[in-house]
């Protein structure tokens, strides 16, 4: 009696998530973004969650959670409810953290179910609009002359800026004067107050800035330049030869959202990215979206494995850790 109780409770449940998930969705959803408002991570996200509202039917809502460079939200998602109402956008932070960090809240490989890539946005590097140096040699000087109290704002151990500015000073031979902040967002105002003196963000933080004149900057770290800041070399030209960074984006479910809603997610992510509206934005941003065969689950999923491989060793020579 009991086995046919439990039996019958088990085909309920399966009933009702087939059900919830063919309806799916029938309420607001709610995008986690790991930085503060304002920055590159939180603008690609706005785009992309007001483009699948769209597609959707319902509103796809941001939630800014940050903290511990990124890591706090992945942490809160993989413990959400797994019924597609808590999504998450993230970045090749994804892929550093569970090397930098000796305890993480999460696995980012089996705590989720993978929506797919977004972007691969470039970085640049810029400084406060009163720094002396006019190109990356005067950066080098500088550097050096004032060793370690030329101060480079990062969104903490885990962010992209983080990784570009270890990959930076282990170019250079340099160590800087790291300022942590919730997200490059607040770093970029500190940027442009002349605060801080240095930063590696994502285009998306930066291209609006740099065509306006309004901090200096030195070089993308694309093999390429960027379309819309065609007079800024690449790091690898301006002198740092092989530097190469691109920031990865992803969005991530719960582990164990049904498979419907997580193709439901896929669909308008896609959708997303062929939106003119998305597609525009992004490249006034210096940045565009992966194809459409990147943004699938198993695209994402392939490329963070393979991303977590490839910084591993990279971060461990470095040997940087957080905890
Ligand atoms: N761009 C930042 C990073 O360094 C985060 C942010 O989006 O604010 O990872």
């Amino acid at each position: 009696m009991r086995k046919w109780l439990l039996a019958a409770a088990g085909i309920l449940a399966l009933g009702i998530t087939g059900a919830s998930a063919q309806n799916y969705p029938t309420r607001t959803i709610t995008m986690m973004i790991p930085f503060a408002a304002g920055g590159p991570t939180d603008t690609v996200g706005r785009l992309i969650a007001e483009s699948m509202s769209k597609n959707l039917g319902q509103q796809v809502i941001i939630e800014n959670a940050a903290g511990a460079g990124g890591t706090r939200a992945p942490g809160l998602v993989a413990k959400a409810a797994p019924d597609g109402y808590t999504i998450l956008l993230h970045h090749i932070g994804m892929s550093t953290a569970p090397t930098l960090y000796r305890k993480l809240a999460y696995n980012p490989l089996t705590d989720f179910e993978f929506i797919g890539l977004v972007t691969d946005a470039p970085m640049s590097l810029i400084a406060r609009p009163n720094f002396e140096a006019k190109d990356l040699k005067g950066v080098l000087e500088y550097i050096a002359k004032n060793k370690e109290k030329t101060s480079y704002a990062n969104a903490g151990i885990g962010s992209a800026s983080h990784l570009c500015g270890m990959l930076f000073q282990a170019a250079v031979k340099q160590q800087l004067n790291t300022v942590n902040y919730n997200g490059t967002g607040p770093a970029m105002n500190d940027i442009l107050g002349g605060h801080v003196d240095l930063m590696c963000d994502q285009t998306t933080n930066t291209t609006g800035q740099i065509k306006g004149g309004k901090v200096k900057a030195y070089g993308v770290t694309t093999k390429t330049r960027v379309k819309n800041l065609p007079n800024l070399p690449t790091l690898d030209e301006a002198g740092l030869k092989g530097f190469e960074v691109a920031v990865w984006h992803g969005v991530y479910a719960p582990k164990g959202t049904p498979k419907e809603v997580v193709a439901r997610l896929t669909q308008a992510l896609q959708a997303a990215l062929k939106d003119p509206k998305v597609v525009g934005a992004f490249a006034d941003l210096g940045t565009e979206p992966v194809p459409q065969n990147q943004a699938t689950g198993a695209a994402l999923q392939a490329k963070l494995k393979s991303e977590i491989e490839k910084w591993r060793p990279l971060i461990q020579a470095a040997g940087v850790y957080a905890d």
